[in-house]
């Protein structure tokens, strides 16, 4: 049988996604953007193509869908509807993923619109939006910045969202309206700034919240003056906090978008049941229970909990939550942050504690203040370390994502006859150490190097 083929990938031994599968040596065939040929061994002498990719010694797998990213998108910034990020800054995160071998990414600032993504949009990168626009997430963004957000944002609508193509529901909550991450990185350090001129570390923020609402951000867990005063003392700021000051500071900055914040979830669940669209739940000590509870009110509907490795759980709470939420069909995404090769604020125990309990469905980056690691460097650690053999690994990023994501990746994720021809070829040691990568068929990274489209 003669053949003549856009693209022909031998040599390389392949992963495709499901899960299972991953073959010591195989011929890829693309045609019009779409996989037509996988065939194990060398290719048939009737195969020809207008471009051969040697793959000899790579590890070929489909394009990483990322399905949990901020900031690659001039909108609306965060669930805090902060100021949009600046075209540098956005072509900086799309380079870094696309670089990094995703080839599908989700947005899920969730305030951001679908007719924002075409602004400056020139780059390779499949970037969609989600949508969170519902009363009480805009008001629990009001609440804590909102300074992004203009008249369309604010008579915006899941449902027109969802029509003008947003290809999900979230990420309900987050890091600025519950007292996470970006309270550590951002918000608090402001706070502190302003009051005392000062400017704090990440980690001393998060030892200030700790100190004066716990991490379930229960004022009443909160430490006594004494107690609180030893703290400010530990931490350097004893000069020029007392603890009803610091204590005020802390309230004010991380408790009034909590509540709004929390009833965001029942809105969005609601609505997931509803439209069939999965939902990104922000998933951390102060959100668990309430995502635990409408998981048990809708069960019909795709919920996804995000970064369950959050640094404000303990590792066995981490899992234990995970398994909880696992019996009520709750779908459990972990996010690289900065776990892995940064660690600025975090590490990887939570992370190992959900790969070795078993939890894991899916991976992906969030954002860690722009600190985010790559997916296949959470890879390659998760089967260096032994943890999950690599077709099982590579599945969380791509086959995995697909099945959660149909709206979004219901024609990709696997190195399948007929699927989009999004692929990713890598060091057969390293994954993460990208070589090419295509989209719809096409070269968009070629030796390590971002070709523009022009
Ligand atoms: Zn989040």
């Amino acid at each position: 049988m003669s053949m003549t083929l856009d693209f022909l990938i031998k040599g390389g031994s392949v992963i495709t996604g499901d899960g299972k599968t991953h073959l010591e040596k195989a011929v890829i065939g693309l045609s019009r953007g779409e996989l037509v040929v996988i065939a194990p061994g060398d290719p048939e002498p009737g195969l020809s193509a207008g471009h051969v990719i040697d793959a000899t010694h790579c590890l070929v797998f489909p394009g990483i869908i990322n399905a949990h990213a901020h900031n690659c998108v001039m909108g609306p910034s965060m669930p805090s509807g902060s100021a949009a990020p600046s075209q540098s800054e956005v072509n900086w995160q799309r380079n870094r993923h696309l670089l990094a071998g995703t080839t599908t990414l989700l947005n899920v600032c969730g305030l951001a619109l679908p007719e924002e993504l075409r602004i400056g949009d020139t780059h390779p990168l499949d970037i969609q939006v989600s949508t969170a626009h519902s009363p009480a997430n805009i008001r629990s963004a009001l609440s804590v910045d909102g300074k992004g957000l203009h008249q369309r944002h604010l008579q915006m609508t899941v449902e027109t969202a969802l029509l003008a193509g947003a290809k999900a529901l979230g990420e309900v909550g987050g890091g600025q309206t519950l007292g996470g991450g970006a309270q550590e990185y951002k918000f608090i350090p402001q706070a502190v700034r302003r009051h005392t001129g000062r400017d704090i570390h990440p980690r001393i923020a998060r030892r200030l919240r700790d100190a004066v609402v716990g991490r379930y951000l229960r004022p009443e867990d909160g430490a006594n003056d004494e107690q609180l005063q030893d703290e400010l003392v530990a931490c350097g700021l004893a000069d020029i906090l007392d603890p009803a000051a610091a204590r005020n500071l802390i309230l004010a900055s991380v408790m009034p978008s909590v509540e709004l914040a929390l009833a965001g979830f029942e809105e969005i669940a609601r609505c997931a049941e509803r439209t069939g669209y999965p939902a990104i739940f922000h998933n951390s000590t102060p959100s668990v229970k309430t995502l635990l509870g409408v998981a048990e009110r809708y069960p019909k509907a795709t919920l996804i909990a995000g970064h369950s490795n959050h640094p404000m759980f303990q590792p066995r709470e981490a899992v234990d939550y995970a398994v909880a939420l696992k019996r009520r069909n709750v779908i459990i995404d972990v996010s690289t942050l900065d776990c892995t090769t940064t660690r600025w604020r975090n590490d990887p125990a939570n992370l190992d504690a959900l790969v070795e309990a078993g939890c894991v469905n899916t991976i992906s980056t969030d954002f860690a203040g722009g600190h985010w690691d790559t997916i296949p460097e959470a890879l390659h650690r998760i089967i260096r370390k032994r943890q999950m053999d690599p077709a099982a690994a590579i599945a969380l990023a791509t086959g995995n994502v697909a099945r959660t994501f149909p709206q979004l990746a219901g024609d990709r994720g696997f190195i399948e006859n007929g699927k989009r021809a999004d692929l990713v070829i890598a060091d057969h040691a390293n994954c993460a150490r990208i070589r090419h990568v295509l989209i719809k068929g096409k070269l968009v990274v070629s030796d390590g190097v971002v070709l523009s489209d022009g």
